[in-house]
């Protein structure tokens, strides 16, 4: 298995990684599952995440009085780690864990807090990310799904696109417009809601990606009602919750690690057959890896203390999306004069699933392009 230095800040994750090392050891003897590329998207086992919250590895940071275990960022950094390492089955919880829960944490009412996030923790309550519509992705504040007020509640209308784990999720944050843009100040007016998948009026279709997948879906929602309570934080406040959701989605190791489970299982193979060039480029995709750790692992501290570190955030996917491209090319490279008869099984499958993610690594969560337009105007650039 890929060795990842140990944290030294905090030695006490040592003992952690040892555990998850050795249950995703049995896991794998046992034929609990066939590694994956890009497992955080595709490779959904609600089983496997149930196993997961029993051992006490999902919301780990979270208050214990919400189900959570009071653990350090690191903790969660370490088993973050180890399971995109392994290419296990964790995309079934793995919205719900890493951002749905902490933004329920932040914005939710005691009652949501109360009734989802003890169950996200126990790998029972998986969560979907509604914000891309048909005519809005980049341009995020053009959505047209709108929620309008009743006496008991609220009716939500509109068409979000590209959700993923929709099909299999119980809940999805859904951005709305709860009322008009002030002139070209379209950011003003939108809401977020935490909406039930169970409730009528909802459709909910797969849609296929380069590989065949249907991870990611299409969802309807048609008049929908929804309790007063369906609201998430503040109304009118869903722009500024957005880019707190999105600091949270782009910031942390599967930015950078979805490839590495291919590297991990190619590495016997190409240090069967070292070189100078090999060594080269392995080398280089390691001191890579150990910068965006370092940067990933600080963005969640700043997380951890409420900061809202969107730049950084951005930084971290930015870099992280070209590392992980850039392992898959260039281990095709270093694959290059390796007979194939030669490769471990099971990896022309691992490598085609590498390659064929590749393309939607830089658009999911914000697109390259719009990741360094963020970064620029930081910067002062108008
Ligand atoms: C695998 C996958 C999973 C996804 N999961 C989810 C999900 O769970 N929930 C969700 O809400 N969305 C999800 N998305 C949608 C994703 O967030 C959008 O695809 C992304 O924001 C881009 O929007 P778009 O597809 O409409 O492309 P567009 O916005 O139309 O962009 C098309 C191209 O134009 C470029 N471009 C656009 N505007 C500018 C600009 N101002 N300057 C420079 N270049 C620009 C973009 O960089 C891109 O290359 C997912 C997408 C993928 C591929």
């Amino acid at each position: 298995m890929f060795q990842f230095p140990r944290l030294e800040f905090d030695p006490s994750a040592d003992a952690l990684r040892e555990e998850v090392r050795g249950f995703l050891a049995d896991e794998l003897q046992s034929g609990g599952f066939t590694p994956a590329a890009d497992c955080w998207v595709s490779a959904a086992d609600p089983e496997f995440s149930r196993k997961m919250g029993a051992r006490g590895w999902l919301g780990m940071t979270w208050p214990k009085e919400f189900g959570g275990h009071d653990r350090p960022v690191a903790h969660r950094f370490v088993v973050t780690e180890e399971m995109l390492a392994a290419g296990a089955p964790v995309a079934a919880h793995w919205i719900a864990d890493r951002q749905t829960g902490s933004h329920i944490l932040r914005y939710g009412t005691q009652e949501q807090k109360q009734t989802i996030l003890p169950r996200i923790a126990a790998g029972e309550c998986f969560t979907a990310i509604g914000m891309s519509e048909p005519q809005a992705g980049s341009d995020l504040a053009a959505i047209k799904t709108s929620a309008r007020r009743t006496d008991n509640g609220w009716v939500l209308s509109g068409r979000k696109i590209w959700s993923t784990g929709a099909h299999f999720s119980h809940y999805m944050i859904v951005l709305a417009r709860t009322s008009p843009a002030e002139g070209r100040n379209r950011q003003v007016g939108l809401s977020q809601f935490l909406v039930d998948l169970s409730l009528p009026g909802i459709d909910i279709s797969g849609i296929r990606d380069l590989g065949g997948t249907p991870h990611f879906n299409e969802t309807l929602f048609d008049n929908v009602e929804l309790p007063e309570d369906a609201l998430l934080g503040t109304e009118g406040n869903g722009w500024a919750q957005c880019m707190g959701e999105l600091a949270l989605e782009r910031s942390g190791p599967e930015r950078f690690l979805t490839s590495l489970v291919v590297l991990e299982k190619a590495l016997p193979l190409i240090g069967a057959h070292a070189d100078a060039r090999r060594a080269v480029e392995v080398g280089s995709i390691l001191a890579n890896l150990r910068v965006l750790r370092r940067m990933s692992l600080g963005v969640a501290e700043m997380l951890e203390r409420g900061e809202s570190p969107a730049t950084a955030a951005c930084v971290v996917k930015e870099m992280g999306n070209r590392l992980e491209n850039d392992i898959v090319q260039r281990l095709r490279g270093m694959l290059a004069g390796i007979p194939r008869h030669a490769w471990p099984a099971g990896f022309d499958v691992l490598l085609r699933e590498a390659i064929l993610h590749l393309p939607s690594n830089t658009l999911r969560g914000g697109t390259t392009e719009i990741l360094r337009g963020i970064i620029a105007r930081e910067m002062g650039m108008r």
